[in-house]
């Protein structure tokens, strides 16, 4: 069944970043890549060693969190606790034998220890392993209902309210405290800068390669010409209309050689939503020479819609010194 589990949660990983219903038939036909057949088998192992095999250990010594949580809890935070005051000594037996014996309310049935998903025992006191599932105080209370004692023998507290309880007095619930006031504001501080971060995030994306052969190209008039390839991402939800332009060199002008031959001062590109377009764009200027053989250009992209621009500083080659010789 853990292999089954394994192999249903990591194919499905590798679904994820590829076409699945071709992937599937590919699959099991022998036709995916080697890729595809390596991170399903890897995913498969991964899943099938630590969530089969290792389980509540990969929690208590693989994951960072409790780590954590350990260093953040002090006597007044609020977490699962066992009221030891009133269950111990603990003890099986029935009602006259325990008052007897003078036992606790703990029947020492181990409920609590079953139903833990890490596998410890509560009632050893506040332990780095324990997630505050609160499964053991669901089981308690079942076991107190049954004994006819009272719930709550495993309990949400604070360990300096158990300790006061057990001196037979009554602390109010601190859970306004310097501590907590710090955490929260840590908290809102990250919030904030996640939200910023994702409402100021560009909705587009540019970038441009300069061509590497060749370099730059005389021209019949005596200007230069660069090529180069430039992607323009719209990670908006809506179309986008974008105009491109280049700046940096005299008299620019660009050509989009696969739509139109003519250089114009800017060029008028549309985007279909959520995608990226790759475009072969030439750049024109009027220079002979280039000083040191290359300067800086800069793309500008406008979203014509949004208003929302962006810059890509690449260069434009030419000759160093020497004017009027093609050069490659
Ligand atoms: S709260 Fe959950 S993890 Fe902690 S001791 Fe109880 S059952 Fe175990
Ligand atoms: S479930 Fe309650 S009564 Fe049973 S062992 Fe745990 S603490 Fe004791």
């Amino acid at each position: 069944m853990w292999l089954f589990v394994a192999f249903w949660t990591g194919g499905a990983w590798v679904m994820y970043y590829v076409d699945a219903p071709t992937v599937v038939r590919e699959f099991w036909t022998g036709q995916a890549s080697g890729a595809v057949y390596a991170f399903t088998f890897l995913l498969i192992g991964t899943t099938y060693l630590l969530a089969g095999w290792a389980r509540e250990q990969v929690c208590i010594y693989m994951c960072p969190w409790p780590r954590f949580q350990s260093a953040m809890l002090d006597e007044n935070t609020y977490l699962v606790t066992y009221e030891a005051w009133r269950g111990e000594p603990r003890g099986k037996g029935a009602p006259e034998r325990r008052a007897a014996l003078g036992l606790g309310d703990c029947v020492d049935c181990q409920a609590c220890v079953h139903v833990c998903p890490m596998g410890i025992d509560i009632r050893d006191g506040v332990q780095l392993e324990c997630i505050n599932c609160g499964l053991c105080i669901d089981a308690c209370n079942h076991v107190m209902e049954k004994t006819g004692r009272p719930r709550w023998l495993i309990t949400w507290d604070t360990l300096a309210r158990q300790a006061a309880r057990a001196r037979g007095e009554r602390l109010p619930l601190r859970l306004i405290r310097p501590r907590t006031l710090i955490y929260i504001a840590v908290l809102l501080t990250g919030a904030g800068v996640l939200s910023g971060g994702l409402y100021l995030r560009a909705h587009q994306g540019l970038s441009v390669a300069h061509d590497r052969a060749p370099l730059f190209v005389r021209l019949a008039d005596g200007g230069l010409r660069n090529g180069y390839q430039v992607e323009i991402i719209n990670k908006s939800l809506t179309p986008g209309v974008f105009t491109l332009r280049a700046s940096g060199i005299p008299e620019a002008r660009l050509v989009l050689s696969e739509i139109s031959s003519k250089p114009v001062p800017e060029a008028r590109i549309e985007v279909p939503r959520d995608a990226a377009v790759s475009l072969r764009v030439l750049v024109e200027g009027a220079l002979d020479q280039v000083p040191g053989g290359r300067i800086p250009l800069v793309f500008t992209l406008h979203n014509e819609k949004t208003g929302e621009t962006s810059r890509y500083q690449s260069v434009f080659m030419g000759p160093a010194a020497a004017a009027g010789k093609e050069t490659r």
